[in-house]
């Protein structure tokens, strides 16, 4: 499948990491992070995580630098609102992610939850990222979980298998507080993204799927 490419070795890119919960961005969109810096990109990125409170805080801020190690630039930004209850605290966030955007340059790609996604922090993330940003390329990721909420993406980023095998080690490493979910492990994330190859034919195997609701070609 010929690939389009969000950016060539050398060339820089701007990005901005929205995730609710501290592990989200990591589970998301991690190894398409890691792998545009594999490649060679210059990657400047702002990673922005909504609730990490107490530990969950320090795992967002360590777990952050180990996936964007060797970005161009890396900015955290973590946020203290209470988990679970995004959607009564839409206006305070709104205009808490309205005071980020402001302060830095227009981002060439946000990643961000997808609209579909059946936790309700999650969506108000997404719907938030359509209101405050209005110019950029929204790629909306995917998160497994109980709700067997997963839907059918349309369009992916192949991930090298040493990216696939550190993104796997580093969720596993720094989200000690999750380990009381059962599904979180090595065979979920593997799983997930070796179906997501397979249905991009990725030359390694393993990819991570993202919904795009529009995108301009040129
Ligand atoms: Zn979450």
């Amino acid at each position: 499948m010929k690939s389009l490419g969000l950016a060539s070795p050398g060339e820089s890119l701007s990005v901005l990491c929205l995730g609710a919960h501290s592990d989200d961005i990591e589970i998301g969109a991690g190894g398409t992070i890691m792998a545009l810096i594999e490649a060679g990109v210059r990657v400047d990125v702002t990673w922005c995580v909504v609730s990490a409170n107490g530990p969950r805080k320090e795992e967002a801020e360590a777990s952050a630098a180990a996936f964007c190690a060797g970005a161009s630039r890396l900015a955290i930004e973590i946020g203290s609102f209470k988990d679970s209850y995004f959607p009564y605290q839409a206006a305070d966030i709104k205009t808490w992610l309205a005071g980020i955007g402001k302060s830095i340059a227009s981002p060439d790609v946000i990643f961000t939850h997808r609209d579909e996604d059946a936790h309700q922090d999650h969506r108000v993330i997404s719907e938030l990222t359509w209101n405050l940003f209005r110019d950029n390329l929204i790629l909306e990721y995917e998160i497994p979980k109980w709700d067997g909420d997963l839907g059918r993406p349309n369009s992916y980023m192949a991930l090298p298998e040493p990216v696939m095998e550190r993104k796997v080690e580093l969720l596993l490493k720094h989200f000690g507080t999750q380990r009381s979910k059962d599904w979180f492990d090595a065979e979920t994330f593997r799983g997930l993204a070796r179906l997501r190859g397979m249905e991009c034919r990725a030359p390694d195997r393993f990819a991570e799927g993202f919904f795009v609701r529009k995108l301009r070609l040129g």
